[in-house]
Formats: C-alpha cells, sequence, structure tokens
C-alpha cells in the first residue's frame, strides 16, 4: 500500500490550513460546506480546528460514479441550498482533479448571496486542472494517480481509511493490502 499522506500529514496538514483560513477570515463568521460523499472527514476534522465562527452545511454533488476513474459530467444537487446569505463561504471538497465539479459549484455558489466564495482541497493534482481554475486552498499537490482513503472512494469502498493511498483499480485489492 502506497501512502500518499498519512493521518500524522493529515492532521498537521488540516491545522496549517485552519491557521491560514483563521489569518485570512479575521475573526468573521464563516459557512464552511462541504460536497458530499469526499469531503466529509476533511470537514469534520477541519471544523473542530477552527478558532473563528463557523456553521457548515453539505452539499450532494457527483462527478465520479461507478467504476470510471476519470470524472464524468458534473451533476449539482440542488434539493438544499445551504443558507449562506451574508456569510462568508468556504466550499470544500477532497480533490481538485480536472477542476470542473469546484468550478461548476462555485459558479451556482455566486448566486446564493454569500459575502465572498472560497475552495479549498484536501488534493489538488495540478497538472490535470485545467488552466484558469484553481483552488484558493490545498493541503497537499499529488501527481496523476488515482488515490483512496479519507474520504476518497473506489465503488464507494475505502472512504473509511484514516490515511489517503495509491490504488489501482487494475490489480486486485488484497495485492495492494487493501481489503477486497
Ligand atoms: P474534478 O471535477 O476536479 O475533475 O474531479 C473532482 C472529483 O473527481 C472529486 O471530487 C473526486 O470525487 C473525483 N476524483 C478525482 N480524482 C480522484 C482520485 O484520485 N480518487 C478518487 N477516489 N476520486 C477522485
Ligand atoms: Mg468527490
Amino acid at each position: 500500500m502506497r501512502t500518499v499522506i498519512s493521518a500524522d500529514e493529515l492532521r498537521t496538514g488540516i491545522a496549517s490550513l485552519a491557521r491560514r483560513l483563521e489569518t485570512h477570515y479575521q475573526g468573521q463568521p464563516v459557512m464552511i460546506v462541504g460536497l458530499l460523499n469526499g469531503s466529509l472527514l476533511f470537514l469534520a476534522d477541519l471544523v473542530r480546528e477552527l478558532r473563528i465562527p463557523v456553521e457548515y452545511d453539505t452539499l450532494r454533488v457527483s462527478a465520479y460514479r461507478g467504476e470510471a476513474t476519470t470524472a464524468g459530467a458534473v451533476r449539482v444537487e440542488v434539493g438544499h441550498v445551504p443558507p449562506v446569505r451574508g456569510r462568508h463561504l468556504l466550499l470544500l471538497d477532497d480533490i481538485l482533479d480536472t477542476g470542473a465539479t469546484l468550478q461548476a459549484v462555485t459558479e451556482l455558489a455566486r448566486g446564493w448571496g454569500a459575502l465572498s466564495v472560497r475552495t479549498a482541497v484536501l488534493l489538488w493534482k495540478r497538472d490535470r486542472t485545467r488552466a484558469g481554475f484553481l483552488p484558493d486552498e490545498y493541503i497537499r499537490e499529488i501527481p496523476d494517480v488515482f488515490v483512496v482513503g479519507y474520504g476518497l472512494d473506489y465503488n464507494r469502498k475505502y472512504r473509511q481509511l484514516p490515511k489517503i493511498v495509491e490504488f489501482d483499480p487494475s490489480i486486485p485489492a488484497a495485492r495492494q493490502g487493501l481489503p477486497s
């Protein structure tokens, strides 16, 4: 199992992100909206680390489905619009790959009346990102490899791993040190 970010590195990376956010927002309240399902663990750990007034909510978005390891068309479910009017909005996702997901959500969110809209991701596959859309904050840049763990899945599995590891869908999971 090739570790991309250990549980310890996640803790320290999230703590330094929290310090940068505290500096940026200067004590102003922030509404943090995590994209489901991938950002759940990140959201839970980040909000407990922040020393500024925080509210949080979630948004269901699908970009990656089934066995595909490349993002398809982005679907943003807007059955629930988080109450962001008059607040600073920080959108969280697990990973920024092509950028299509966060770009679509950011554009949508601009119509919700937030004071500002920013994005933060755990991982950034910078080489795959189309020009013009960058995360405002990220914890770690990674090369173009498929990863699972700490919220990231393969066919709904492995989200619960406390660290982020490389995963090759063409090799049996057991041979990669993961349960099948
Ligand atoms: P984007 O829209 O930026 O191309 O893709 C973002 C979404 O693609 C992420 O939220 C994630 O669901 C999925 N994705 C991209 N790369 C990976 C990866 O290496 N592992 C997993 N599990 N999902 C990925
Ligand atoms: Mg996702």
